[in-house]
C-alpha cells in the first residue's frame, strides 16, 4: 500500500474549541503544521453555516465544513476540479444538503402538532437577547445561531410525560427528535458520519483522477489503491455523543476528553485514542501522535 494522505474531520465545542472559553490557542501549532503539509481539516460541528464561517476564517482554513450535524456539507468552489454531483452553487460554495429545509419543521410543527405548542418556544419564536440570556452567546453570536436553515431546536416549557407525548407525535410525523443539552432538536434524519463518508469519497476520487493523469505508468497499480479505499486515511474528533456516527465510521477515531462527562461509548473495539487532556490541548496531542505514525508529503 502507497502512502496515506491524512484528511481530519473535526468536531468544534468541546474539541477543537475550549469547553469553557471557546479558545483553540492550544491546538494552533498543530494546525498550522498540518496546513503546511496539505492536510485538510473539516470541520464537522452542529453549528449554523454563519457560525462555521465564523470560526472557519479564525481558524484560517479554506477547506469544506459540516453544519447543522450532518445537515450540510460547504464546498468552497475549486475544491476538487470539476462541482461534484449532486451539489448546488450557492454563493462561493458547492453545497451538498442531505435533509429537508428547516421550514418543512416549522410548517410540522405548526400545523400538526398545534396542541403543543404552549409547552415550548421553538428558536424562530425567540428573540436575539432572550436566545443570548438562555445560552450565554453574545448578541452577535446568537444571531448566527438562529440562522439555521435545517430544523428547529426547541426550549421545552412543560412537564416530562407531554415532552415524550410530543416526542413520540413528532416522531411519528417522520422527524427526527434529539434531546440536546438545552434544546430539543427537530428536524430530518441526518448525522456526521454520513456527511464524513460522502465528503472522503469525493476526496478519494479526486485522488485517483490525479493521478491517473500524472501516472499513467502505473496505472494498474493506482486503479487497485482506489480500490480497495488505501490511499486516504480519515481521522475523526470529537468529544460528545453526536461525535459517534462520525468517530464510528473513520479510519482513527479520537475521543478529546470532556471536562463535563465521560468518554461517550464506541461500538468499534481499535484504533480508537483517547486523549489524556481536554478540548484543544488533547486535540492537538493526538494529531500529534498520528502525524508521527504516518508523515505526510507536503
Ligand atoms: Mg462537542
Amino acid at each position: 500500500m502507497g502512502k496515506l494522505k491524512l484528511i481530519v474531520f473535526s468536531d468544534l465545542d468541546g474539541t477543537l474549541l475550549d469547553h469553557c472559553t471557546y479558545q483553540f490557542d492550544a491546538a494552533k501549532a498543530t494546525l498550522e503544521r498540518l496546513r503546511t503539509i496539505n492536510v485538510p481539516v473539516i470541520l464537522n460541528t452542529s453549528k449554523t453555516f454563519a457560525e462555521v464561517k465564523e470560526i472557519h476564517s479564525a481558524l484560517k482554513l479554506d477547506t469544506p465544513f459540516i453544519i447543522e450535524n450532518g445537515a450540510a456539507i460547504y464546498i468552497p468552489k475549486g475544491t476538487f476540479k470539476q462541482q461534484p454531483a449532486d451539489t448546488k452553487r450557492v454563493g462561493d460554495y458547492w453545497v451538498k444538503s442531505f435533509c429537508v429545509q428547516r421550514q418543512h419543521w416549522l410548517d410540522l410543527l405548526s400545523r400538526k402538532a398545534a396542541q403543543y405548542a404552549p409547552h415550548y418556544r421553538g428558536f424562530s419564536q425567540l428573540s436575539d437577547s432572550t436566545l443570548s440570556l438562555l445560552t450565554g452567546l453574545t448578541l452577535q453570536q446568537a444571531t448566527r445561531a438562529k440562522q439555521r436553515q435545517y430544523g428547529e431546536p426547541i426550549q421545552w416549557l412543560g412537564d416530562e410525560l407531554t415532552k415524550t407525548q410530543f416526542i413520540q407525535h413528532l416522531t411519528k410525523l417522520g422527524a427526527t427528535v434529539v434531546q440536546g443539552g438545552r434544546f430539543i432538536h427537530v428536524g430530518g434524519y441526518c448525522d456526521k458520519g454520513q456527511a464524513l463518508s460522502w465528503l472522503t469519497k469525493k476526496y478519494q476520487q479526486s485522488l485517483t483522477n490525479e493521478h491517473l493523469k500524472t501516472d499513467h505508468l502505473n496505472n494498474d497499480r493506482l486503479k487497485n489503491d482506489a480500490h480497495n479505499n488505501g490511499s486516504i486515511l480519515t481521522v475523526a474528533l470529537g468529544d460528545g455523543e453526536n461525535d459517534n456516527s462520525m468517530l464510528e465510521v473513520a479510519n482513527v477515531a479520537v475521543q478529546v476528553r470532556s471536562p463535563a462527562h465521560d468518554f461517550p461509548s464506541l461500538h468499534r473495539q481499535s484504533k480508537i485514542i483517547q486523549t489524556l487532556q481536554y478540548g484543544p490541548e488533547g486535540w492537538a496531542q493526538a494529531m500529534q501522535q498520528i502525524l508521527s505514525a504516518h508523515p505526510q508529503q507536503n
